[in-house]
Order: C-alpha cells, then structure tokens, then sequence
C-alpha cells in the first residue's frame, strides 16, 4: 500500500489532508516523495520556527538526547531549570509550568485562574472570559474557552464557567466583570485560527488596567503569537502591558511538543506541590530546543522578521484580487476575492504551502526564511490570488 493508502486506512481521519507526502526538507523548502520541492510558508502552523532540520536546533537537540532523553519531573534536569529562567529574564514573569502542547498551555491557565480566583474572592469567582471568534484548544475545556459554537456542538456537555464576549468590546466585558463572577480573561493578541484578527489597539490595555482595578487575571494566549512569530518575543509587548498568565506553545521548541504557562507576580505562588502535573512536561530534549531556539531570538532576529512581515504586507496589499492583509510579524492573513482554498491549492500545485485560517489565506513561514524564498512564494501567492 502506498503511504497515503496507509494513512487512510488506519489513522483516524480527523484531518482533511492534501495529496502531498512530504518526506524531508532543510530550512524553509521541504521536499515530497518524488522530489518535487515545496516553499514552506506554513512552518507546521508556526512551529517550525528555524525551518526544517536547522543544524544550530538539531545539534542542540541530539546533545541533550545522548545525555538523556526524558526524566520524571521528580528531579532536576537542566534545559528545563535553565528555559524557565531564560522565559522569565526574557518577560518579567515569575514561574513556568511546562506540558507538551497549547491546550495543556491553556488549561493550566485556566486552572491557575480558577485556584487563584477561589482563593482571593471565593468559589464563586471563577467564570472564565473569553473572547468570541477565539481558539484555545481542542480538549473539552479548552474547547469550552474557544469562543466559537460549532466547535462546541459535538462534544456536549463541555466545561462549565466559560462566557464569551465580543472581541474589542469594552463595555461588554466590564458588564461581566461587574457581576464579581470573573477569575480571569484569556485572549489572543491575533486570533489565529479565526482569521488572523489583530485585537483592537489599546484594548489590551484596558482589559489590563480593568483587571488590576477588579482584581481578576488578565492572561495572553501567545500559543500561536509568541516566540518570536510577530516580530516581537511575544505580541502582547507591543502593547506595554504586564499580563498575569502567558501561555504559549507550537514555535518555542521549533518543531518539538513542549507548552509553557508562565506565571506572572500576582499567581506565581499559586500553584504548591502535587496542585498540576504532566509526565512529560519539560522534557530535556524539548527543552534544550527551546533553549537554543530562544537564545536566537534576539533583537537583530526580531527586526528581521518585522522587515520581512512588512515586506510581505506591502507587496501583498497592492496586489491584484488581494481585499485585506492582517497581521503582524510573519503571521499574515489575506482576504482575497477568489476562495482562500482554491489558492492554497493552486499555490500547492505550484510549489508554495500556504494555510487557511477561516477565509483567509494564512502565512506562517519560518522566522530566518531566506528573502530569496520569501520573493518566490509572494510571486506565485500573489498570481494565484489575481486569477
Ligand atoms: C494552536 C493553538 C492552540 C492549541 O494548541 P495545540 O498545541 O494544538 O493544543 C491554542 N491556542 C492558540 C491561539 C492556538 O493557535
């Protein structure tokens, strides 16, 4: 049987796929199985952050797999004591608890709420808001924090004390607020998922403000937006606020499982021995990834990707067929006129990967993309869209 006979036949077709086999690649051009060669502006939906099998990440990931490959969070080890203390230095925040993927990220934000929250003001306080068009994760109480019904549908009864309110508005949330019910808001800083959708400037901010004034949490959902994606370490500092709860996942290892909750002042003793646990959290080989993907992360790598997002933005939004481009960074969303899908695939067909989040056309490529690569593809990406 072919590979995507196999696959058909027993994996559990939870994914539309489409008909590529990629079998290898090296940085930002992965290669399918007759050798045809591909632009990757996807990097795995942004996790892939130095590309393909980048050397720096692979010999600092096969270093620490032949010292040791995975311990019990029952001792020390020292790419997760070293990480943590690298994401605090790097953001002010105080504690992290690592796991292995975004909604584990999130859900342990929302438990740290949720203890905080019945600690300071009763069990009672303990609704989570959440904005509407929103993605948090797949597990049934990050699911009940996504704010987007047909999400929910399937999956009955989800996690209680979740309310959704409407991205940017204020008012709305200070309704909620005023109730005396709120432990914490969760939002992204740009809904991924949902199209790309920057927040509204300065509601952040507001939102922060509000949260000291009515002592509840104000927490970043950076899964997709952190490590370095919008061309800032995480999105939520070009908003000069200090959030409580930072979760983050899919880049900080470059392309190995590894979630991160980091705990700001306010929570960062809210969690005592035996209150969360994960087996594999913090593994030494995702960690000593993340350490080497966060040590490149500096200020040179960071304007690099601002000046390619906003070379990418300026030859995009003139395009022909081309509505809107959003984003920041190299996370970009663009309305088109012909279907988002059929330019994904046109664009396939044609050697450039590129995603859709809602009915956008999504770019997520990889943060040292090469500006040769990056031209190409905005050639082809910006044909297809004029078609
Ligand atoms: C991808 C994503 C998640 C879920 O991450 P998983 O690793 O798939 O669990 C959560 N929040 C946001 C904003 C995401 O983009």
């Amino acid at each position: 049987m072919s590979i995507r006979e196999l696959d058909q036949q027993y994996v559990a077709p939870t994914y539309k796929r489409f008909p590529v086999e990629i079998e290898r690649g090296a940085g930002s051009e992965v290669f399918d199985g007759e050798g045809k060669r591909y632009i990757d502006m996807g990097s795995g939906i942004a996790v892939t952050s130095f590309g393909i099998a980048d050397p720096v990440w692979r010999q600092a990931v096969t270093a620490q797999l032949e010292k040791v490959q995975h311990m019990s969070n029952l001792y020390y080890t020292e790419p997760c004591a070293k990480l943590a203390e690298q994401l605090c230095l790097r953001t002010g925040m105080k504690k992290v608890f690592f796991s292995n993927s975004g909604a584990e990220a999130n859900e342990c934000a929302i438990k740290a709420a949720r203890k905080w929250a019945a600690e300071k003001h009763g069990p009672e306080c303990h609704l989570i808001v959440t904005l509407e068009n929103s993605f948090h994760g797949r597990t049934l109480t990050t699911l009940a924090a996504t704010g987007q019904d047909h999400y929910h549908e399937l999956y009955q009864p989800l996690t209680p004390g979740f309310v959704s309110v409407p991205a940017g508005d204020l008012e709305a949330l200070e309704r909620i607020v005023n109730t005396g019910r709120v432990a914490g808001l969760l939002a992204e800083c740009i809904q991924g998922e949902g199209g790309v959708l920057p927040l509204p400037e300065g509601y952040l901010r507001a939102a922060a403000k509000l949260s000291r004034e009515k002592e509840f949490l104000l927490m970043v959902d950076e899964v997709q937006t952190g490590n370095g994606r919008t061309g800032k370490l995480f999105a939520y500092m070009y908003e000069d606020v200090q959030p409580d709860v930072v979760s983050t996942a899919k880049g900080l290892a470059g392309g190995l499982p590894l979630g991160a909750t980091l705990l700001g002042e306010r929570v960062q003793d809210v969690f005592g021995y035996g209150d969360h646990g994960s087996t594999f959290g913090g593994n030494p080989v995702c960690c000593a990834g993340a350490l080497s993907i966060l040590n490149r992360l500096d200020d040179a790598l960071l304007e690099e990707v601002r000046r390619k997002g906003q070379y990418l933005r300026e030859r995009l939004a003139c395009g022909k067929g081309v509505l809107e481009v959003t984003g920041r960074g190299l996370m970009i969303g663009i309305k088109t006129s012909r279907p988002a899908g059929e330019i994904v695939a046109a664009c396939m067909d044609r050697g450039v990967l590129c995603l859709t989040a809602k009915d956008r056309v999504r770019l997520l490529p990889a943060l040292n993309i090469p500006m040769e690569l990056l031209e190409e593809a905005a050639d082809i990406l910006l044909d297809e869209c004029g078609k």
